[in-house]
């Protein structure tokens, strides 16, 4: 087990148990803050550049004034200076607003192994069950004051859903809207296949977050003879689709085993759409 580690914009590295933010932080009291979090693969986080460019268009739109994007990189190599090669991490980055009464944004880093969990089921798949977000699908965009599509530190609504998940006995959640579309999970994009085509869910019309990972594998996936759309799905069509996955940047690609108790088929696509996003092989089970 590698140790985890920490470090803070002008402080550097510190230890993981040492306090970072100030009690008046707006981070803490108002989940006033933005966060990312990037696969540490081969000791370089994984599309690291477009994931500070989402940071970046969030903050414009929260209003929030980032560091310099070189001393945010300077951060982030020097967390990940030295991890082992071998050993894959999740490499989160956290800049809130600060203290209350004003100040710079606090900015730190934190690296850990991603969980043995995480690795498991992009080999088991999980099983999911749909939850009502209680929006319609283009309610949020349609408001117009509502930042959306950014990866805010304010995730009650994401640990609800996991919560609710734990005693539903399910492993993850896919939210759905009031009218009846699947929109994405609390921590992941939806993708699934039908025939040749990878679909997901478009960020712009409906505010889910428009991921990284489901980007990148949409934009290759040309190489791998498949077309690519986004598109509304309901949950009945998913069930009926010739594969379908939860996607983000540590688990990577979690094939749904069941959906709302309802067996589908397996993919025969899953191992190469996860070696062509550059995961490592599951690990064989314990
Ligand atoms: N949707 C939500 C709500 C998320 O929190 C995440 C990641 O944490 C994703 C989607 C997937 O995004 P990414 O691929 O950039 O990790």
């Amino acid at each position: 087990m590698v140790a985890a580690r920490m470090a803070v914009l002008g402080r550097g590295a510190v230890t993981p148990a040492e306090p970072v933010l100030r009690g008046d932080d707006l981070g803490v009291l108002r989940g006033d803050g933005l966060f990312e979090t990037m696969h540490l693969r081969a000791g370089r986080p994984f599309l690291r550049d477009a994931h500070l460019d989402r940071m970046a268009r969030a903050a414009e739109a929260v209003e929030l004034t980032l560091p310099p994007r070189a001393q945010i990189t300077e951060l982030l190599d020097e967390i990940a200076a030295g991890w082992p090669a071998e050993v894959e991490g999740a490499l989160r980055l956290v800049c809130t607003r600060g203290p209350e009464g004003g100040g710079p944004p606090t900015v730190y880093a934190t690296l850990a192994e991603v969980p043995a969990s995480a690795r498991d089921q992009r080999r088991t798949g999980i099983t999911v069950a749909t939850l009502s977000l209680g929006v319609a699908a283009g309610h949020r965009p349609e408001l117009g004051w509502l930042p959306v599509g950014i990866k805010s530190t304010s995730y009650g609504a994401s640990s609800a859903a996991r919560r609710w998940a734990a005693g539903a006995g399910v492993d993850d959640v896919l939210w759905v809207s009031t009218d009846g579309y699947a929109l994405e999970g609390p921590t992941s994009n939806v993708v699934w296949l039908t025939g040749v085509t990878l679909c997901t869910v478009p960020a712009a019309t409906t505010g889910v977050l428009p991921g990284i990972t489901v980007r990148w594998l949409l934009d290759h996936a040309g190489e791998l003879g498949l077309r690519a759309e986004e598109r509304l799905v309901t949950p009945a069509e998913l069930s009926r689709a010739d594969g379908v996955w939860l996607i983000s940047s540590v688990r990577g690609l979690a094939e749904v085993r069941t959906l709302d108790g309802t067996a589908l088929p397996r993919s025969p696509r899953t191992a190469a759409l996860r070696s062509h996003l550059g995961y490592p092989a599951p690990p064989a089970p314990r």
